[in-house]
């Protein structure tokens, strides 16, 4: 299904290429050089709690058109989730014991999962995600980032309850085994699922950070400064610009409004040329008016386009209020 994907951590980018997504083999999906990450943070952004129950009341319905519904609902929540075998996997978990199927409670796991890494409520390092991972699934994951299934559909009714025994034993084979080494390119993996984890483990792993976004709400790995706070998709407030062009144009507005440097700046201003206007005859003022006004445009300029800081115009404007 993943025919091709790559982070690329040096520019930040990320390009996919999916195809064969929805039934009959029609859908693709296709990213060329998107914000690094974009494609699993959407994927983590999803309400999968609400996407559950949406399935749930198709699948409990009678009727032959179910595979048709949830491809409608699948796709509207994201491109990916339209795959053949997470579609068919779901309905026959479903018919077997009357729940999604496992694909669906992992992306579940790792969406919880990764809304907290975002909201700061838990700082765990990758090793620590794999064994919660495997733990959680009853999953293991070989070396190409594949999952090894533990049963066949058949077996899934009567699937065993790892015993503690079990799960310590799994837990300390993945804090054992050798931290492998990621690659900017990665191996073919056929789910959604598996690429999920892979990004996940990619994030933790090359100490990324994982936040969401002050207007949209969805996560994001930030490709410059980890302090920033908006994503770059398109803003939902405005289709023309990203998150982080229409956020931090607002806050700018917003800023104006009250905003003491701002004021600041036209007291000193004001105390500067009335100084030289009530003492035409001392050039002195004169002269360092005038290389002050030039200075001041230059700092207010720097001000706006965000190239000093709020404390640095502020010191510079508090020594030329003392300036003769
Ligand atoms: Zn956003």
């Amino acid at each position: 299904m993943f025919e091709d994907y790559r982070f690329d951590t040096e520019a930040k980018t990320e390009s996919i290429s999916v195809r064969g997504l929805s039934h009959h083999q029609k859908g693709s999906y296709t990213v060329t050089d998107g914000p690094i990450f974009q494609t699993g943070c959407d994927l983590f952004s999803i309400n999968y709690s609400d996407l559950g129950t949406e399935l749930l009341k198709i699948l409990k319905a009678d009727g032959d058109t179910e595979i048709d519904q949830m491809i409608d609902v699948l796709e509207g929540y994201h491109p990916l989730l339209a795959d053949d075998d997470f579609i068919e996997k779901m309905i026959l978990h479903y018919h077997l014991d009357g729940r999604l199927g496992n694909d669906f409670a992992a992306l579940t796991f790792l969406q919880q999962y990764a809304t907290m890494l975002a909201d700061g409520e838990i700082t765990f390092s990758s090793d620590t995600f794999c064994s919660l991972f495997n733990s959680f699934t009853g999953w293991t994951l070989n070396q190409n980032w594949q999952v090894i299934e533990e049963s066949g559909f058949e077996k899934v009714r009567n699937e065993p309850v790892p015993s503690a025994k079990e799960l310590r034993a799994a837990i300390l084979r993945i804090l054992n085994r050798e931290e492998p080494e990621l690659p900017d390119t990665f191996p073919a993996v056929s789910r959604v699922v598996e690429f999920c984890t892979l990004t996940l483990y990619t994030i933790l792993s090359k100490g990324y950070v994982l936040k969401r976004c002050d207007l949209c709400g969805k996560l994001f790995v930030p490709a410059g400064r980890k302090l920033a706070i908006y994503c770059e998709r398109t803003c939902p407030k405005d289709s023309k610009r990203t998150c982080r062009e229409y956020g931090n144009e607002k806050r700018w507005y917003e800023r104006q409004q009250d905003d003491r440097v701002m004021k600041l700046y036209r007291t000193v201003y004001a105390a500067r040329e009335a100084r030289a206007r009530r003492n035409p005859e001392v050039e002195k003022y004169r002269q360092s008016f005038e290389k002050f006004k030039v200075e001041a445009k230059k700092w207010r300029e720097d001000y706006r386009a965000f190239r000093v800081s709020e404390e640095e115009i502020i010191h510079w404007l508090d020594i030329q209020r003392l300036t003769r």
